[in-house]
């Protein structure tokens, strides 16, 4: 699996977004605002 600048992927738990953390320690959903914890792979 190649690394990307884009960091981790996540996805929303209150939405479902699925975005990147863009290396971010503290992800925070660009939809919504909610914090995700989840690591899609
Ligand atoms: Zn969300």
């Amino acid at each position: 699996m190649a690394q990307t600048k884009l960091g981790k992927k996540h996805i929303c738990e209150s939405c479902g977004t699925k975005f990147y953390d863009f290396g971010k320690p503290n992800p925070v959903c660009p939809s919504c605002g909610a914090q995700a914890e989840g690591e899609a792979s």
